[in-house]
């Protein structure tokens, strides 16, 4: 068989249950080497707690560049009490939002699958909650989060201001707007569009450049709306009704991980973080869990490495092009549900129980 070219992905574990879940991630992309014929260079680097235990930086410069170099980074999670209280600057979490920001990553993917095997998992009814597959694209490096001028200061009468700035540019909104567009040509076809128009001035332009985007490339999708306070109650009503639901930075952290919950299960849920491409059509990109670091049950064999090998099918399908080994990896999870295994936080009663190792192996024998 035609061998394809080397292609490099990191894996950073990162802390808590990260190298578990991650060492599964591993385990599937040796086996893709193998058998697919797929030649991944597969690097490996530390972030976050474990990096600042050995060299006092939750991400070294050497491992920035590896993250630089590859084609996608895969990342576990990364924190723990352990770090909670070392000043902003080292904690775990700035390893995190380096790679975002220095990777330039703007577009965050969440799907919200609700899979058939685990229905009764949610807080919501079966009829409602049942074949749910909705994608959050969430704008992830402007808005609020990151606009000047802010800062906590003193006011004449004694008081003091906190001040953040909410605001986005045409570019900014096209970008990510274009992301969901072409995501939803894969699907259903169906964008939904997020904002407080009513009440911001950053909304309606939000809305109109949107709008703008959708006239000018987008015409066969069919594009609606939403205020951002009625889109959190309908996913609640009625979330089926949506395919891609796409927002800005502020209102997609609060509506990803609502539209998370609904499927009650944390364990089984991938993200992807895509950048722009660059001249040679280069897209940088991280994919990671939505999980953190889970520290109460770490280093017991009893994660869940699903959300992690969900992950590299994304990572696989988004970065990759490999959508026909993202697929197998796809109905390989669900062929192990349908047999009735489950790690603890998903099992439920005449089901089989089984560790973190053992549910990457029965996913590796769904692969062949
Ligand atoms: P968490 O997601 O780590 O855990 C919440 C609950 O879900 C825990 O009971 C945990 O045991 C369970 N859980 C999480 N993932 C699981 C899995 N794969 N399998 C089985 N059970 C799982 O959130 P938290 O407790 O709020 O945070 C713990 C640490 O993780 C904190 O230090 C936090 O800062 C960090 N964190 C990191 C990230 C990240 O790296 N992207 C995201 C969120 C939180």
């Amino acid at each position: 068989m035609i061998k394809v070219k080397k292609r490099k992905i990191l894996l950073l574990p990162g802390d808590g249950i990260g190298p578990e879940v991650i060492a599964e991630v591993k385990k599937i992309l040796e086996w893709l080497n193998k058998n697919k014929s797929l030649d991944f260079e597969i690097e490996e680097g530390l972030v976050g707690g474990i990096s600042y235990d050995k060299h006092k930086n939750p991400i070294t410069d050497e491992v920035f560049y590896k993250a630089l170099e590859s084609e996608a980074v895969i990342l576990g999670a990364v924190g723990g009490p352990k770090w909670d209280n070392l000043e902003f600057a080292k904690r775990p979490e700035r390893a995190l939002l380096k790679l975002r920001k220095e990777l330039k990553l703007f577009a965050n993917l969440r799907p919200a699958i609700c899979f058939k095997q685990l229905v009764d998992a949610s807080s919501l009814k079966p009829e409602i909650i049942s074949g749910l597959d909705i994608m959050i694209v969430r704008e992830l490096t402007g808005g609020i989060y990151f606009g000047e001028p802010r800062g906590i200061m003193p006011i004449e009468n004694g008081e003091r201001k906190g001040l953040n700035t909410h605001s986005y540019t045409t570019s900014e909104i096209h970008r990510v707007a274009r992301v969901a567009f072409e995501l939803a040509k894969k699907r259903k076809n169906k964008v939904t569009s997020c904002e407080k128009s009513n009440v911001m001035e950053a909304g309606v332009l939000w809305k109109e450049e949107v709008q703008a985007l959708h006239d000018k490339e987008f015409k066969k999708i069919e594009l609606k709306h939403m205020l951002a306070d009625n889109c959190a109650m309908q996913l609640l009503r009625d979330p089926k009704q949506f395919d891609v639901i796409v927002t800005d930075n502020l209102f997609g952290d609060i509506l990803s991980d609502e539209a998370a919950m609904l499927t009650g299960s944390l364990g089984l849920l991938p993200s992807a973080s895509l950048g722009t491409k660059d001249k040679n059509g280069k897209m940088r990109s991280m994919y990671e869990p939505i999980h953190g670091s889970a520290p109460d049950i770490a280093g017991k064999n009893v994660a869940n490495p699903i959300a992690s090998i969900l992950s590299l099918s994304m990572a696989l399908r988004y970065s990759l092009d490999l959508d026909t080994e993202a697929n197998l990896i796809d109905s390989a999870v669900q062929k192990v549900l349908d047999d009735g295994l489950r790690t603890k936080d998903i099992m439920s009663s005449e089901k089989k129980e089984v560790g973190t190792s053992v549910m990457g192996d029965a996913i590796i024998s769904k692969l062949k």
